[in-house]
């Protein structure tokens, strides 16, 4: 079993990461496996060396520990590459020059009916999929443009059928993808959890895998880390469980194999708010100067 934490230096370790890392180096530990820490450092305007050498002393301190050296995106920018020319290649991503605004907007046009919610907000109205440069379409011709933002067209994406192991079975569903679920997703989804075609269409739509400003985004550079790093178990928070549709899909896409998953409850606040790094108060550093042990730490989520 390899599992693994992997947490964006742009603030203090709170309760909720505490939970999740505890979670998967404990199971690590139990099943004699393999814990690593990987530092999610893409966002450059907001990772800080300080933050990340705050995280391991509170990961240290609460007992967990890891090969090091441990893996930092920012040293595998050249994997993140490889991973979108090939998907450059297959013709299944186009240039988007779109802003939030211009993604709202388009999606309140009055014809456009309620907007729909994805993984990453809004789902994308198509608006520069429409606009697409012809040559794009034939893109295994030309390389693929660097420093723009780049989105997977879903709708050609899922013209990839043989990505979708079940064809037809007797009940006439057909298409299907999936992964198992050992944990639970918000509305208890466990067990198998499969999803369909139209299910990506409507409900993920043309998500964002290169970045103008970080080159990868999150969803490319996950799919290809936990490839690398062989997990065999990701263990995570339940906020992530619908992403996980796009992260199969990716894998299906570059042919890497599909770990086990366990989204977890989040750890919320007393008002039943989900804790961000921002609130500091509940920083464990600050649990750590008030004189709390690790263990009260553990107690405090429920470990
Ligand atoms: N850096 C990501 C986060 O903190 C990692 C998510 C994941 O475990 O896949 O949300």
């Amino acid at each position: 079993m390899i599992t693994r934490f992997a947490p964006s230096p742009t603030g203090p370790l709170h309760l909720g990461h505490a939970y999740s890392a505890l979670l998967a180096f404990d199971a690590a530990m139990a099943a004699g496996g393999t814990f690593h820490l990987r530092i999610d450092d893409l966002d450059h305007t907001r990772s800080r060396p300080a933050w990340e050498a705050q995280l391991k002393d509170d990961l240290r301190w609460l007992g967990i520990d890891w090969p090091e050296p441990c893996r930092r995106e920012s040293d595998h920018m050249s994997e993140y590459d490889a991973a979108l020319d090939r998907l450059w290649q297959m013709g299944l991503l186009y240039p988007c020059t779109c802003t939030r605004r211009d993604i709202r907007e388009a999606v309140s046009a009055p014809q456009e009916g309620a907007p729909i919610h994805g993984p990453d907000g809004l789902i994308y109205p198509g608006t520069c999929r429409a606009n697409r440069p012809f040559e794009t379409i034939f893109a295994g011709a030309h390389p693929r443009p660097r420093d723009v933002t780049l989105r997977l067209d879903m709708q050609m994406a899922m013209g990839h059928r043989d990505l979708f192991r079940r064809q037809i079975d007797e009940t006439g569903s057909h298409d299907l993808a999936e992964f198992t679920e050992t944990g639970a997703g918000p509305t208890g989804q466990t067990g198998l959890v499969t999803f369909t075609p139209d299910d990506m269409i409507e409900t993920v739509g043309d998500v964002v895998l290169a970045r103008k400003d970080f080159g990868a985004s999150y969803h490319l550079a996950v799919v290809v880390d936990d490839a690398a790093q062989g997990v065999t178990h990701v263990i995570r928070g339940q906020d992530l469980f619908e992403a996980t549709k796009i992260h199969v899909l990716l894998q299906r896409l570059l042919k890497l194999p599909t770990p086990e998953y366990h989204h977890h409850a989040l750890i919320r606040d007393d008002q039943g708010k989900r804790l961000a790094k921002r609130d500091d108060a509940r920083a464990i550093a600050t649990y750590r100067e008030d004189g709390a042990a690790p263990q009260d730490i553990r107690a405090m989520v429920g470990i």
